[in-house]
């Protein structure tokens, strides 16, 4: 018999539905509303949660009010305030706003990145040298994390070899880059493929490889978040109701969801310090506000099995 696999005590979810979810919804939705599911997310148990993306208003509206977002996400206790930044631009405003880490995402996949950044892969690693040296001349303690998308194959370039992810890492930790997550941004992963380049990744970036991203568009997300957890990776992007997908990546759908990740971890045993029927309440809110989207995941329409339902109050003793 096989010894049972090693896995986390705990894990966290990084909530991106904010970002990764609303950037591929045209509506826009208020401050208000994002700022309340903020509100409800933290008071759910999340801890991390990534609020927006400074990126040009005109290119995506409805993350223009993000470096607001960050200032009330800063008021929320031991809440850790991530943003997404394209370039240098968006960077300095990263900076300016108060995030405590914000990611830069670098397509391993050059047509990829062509398409979603105009830019090759390499020069977003120049691009990260620059973000490294604008972090040091402020004496900011903001956190550089490289995230690397079309980790796993592109609908653009089909596949991408495991050795220039490993490659783009390196340069990546040579950039001045404090964290590295691997993206599946179009569903191409598999368990196999993940325990094998996140083993591969492991062994250049270590302990600075940290985060998982996977997109549920061929129902492998959960499969693959296993896979990875099982590498020894503990912290995963999720979005709530597993909105979103990607402009650049036709058919992607988004996220695993955040709940039923939530579930998967808590049935096997691993805390996410997350309060499943807060999130759940939460998804019933977000999904009125968003009203005629496409929304995914599993878990709301069959609730939390009997033995995981709010805990029972303890016998009062007389
Ligand atoms: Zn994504």
């Amino acid at each position: 018999m096989q010894p049972e696999r090693k896995l986390p005590a705990t894990a966290i979810i990084r909530e991106v539905g904010l970002r990764d979810g609303l950037q591929s919804i045209a509506r826009i939705l208020p401050s208000a509303q994002k700022i309340e599911w903020i509100r409800a997310a933290h008071a759910a148990g999340q801890r991390e949660i990534e609020v927006g993306s400074f990126v040009p208003a005109r290119l995506l509206p409805q993350l223009a009010d993000t470096a607001e977002l960050v200032a009330y996400a800063r008021t929320l206790p031991d809440l850790f305030v991530s943003v997404l930044v394209p370039n240098l631009k968006g960077a300095e405003r990263a900076i300016e706003s108060g995030a405590h880490l914000m990611t830069v995402p670098l397509s391993a996949s050059h047509a990829h990145s062509l398409a979603n950044l105009r830019r090759a892969p390499d020069e977003v690693v120049a691009d990260v040298a620059r973000m490294r040296a604008a972090i040091d001349a402020a004496g900011s303690s903001i956190l550089l994390e490289g995230g690397i998308s079309t980790a796993f194959g592109c609908t653009l370039q089909g596949e991408v070899p495991h050795d220039e992810v490993v490659r783009l890492v390196r340069c990546l930790l040579d950039a001045g880059v404090d964290r590295i997550s691997l993206a599946d941004t179009v569903g191409y992963a598999d368990p196999l493929a993940v325990e094998r380049l996140f083993t591969k990744v492991r062994a250049v970036a270590g302990d600075k490889l940290w985060c998982g991203h996977f997109h549920d568009t061929r129902g492998l997300g959960l499969a693959n978040v296993l896979a990875a957890l099982q590498t020894g990776v503990n912290r995963f992007d999720a979005c709530l109701a597993g909105i979103g997908g990607c402009p650049h990546a036709p058919g992607a759908s988004g996220n695993v969801s955040s709940e039923d990740l939530a579930f998967m971890l808590r049935s096997m045993g691993i805390d996410t310090g997350i309060d499943i029927d807060a999130l759940l309440a939460l998804r019933r809110q977000v999904a009125d506000w968003l009203d005629g989207e496409t929304l995914h995941g599993t878990l709301w329409r069959a609730g939390l099995p009997k033995c995981m339902s709010p805990a029972q109050p303890e016998a009062v003793a007389v």
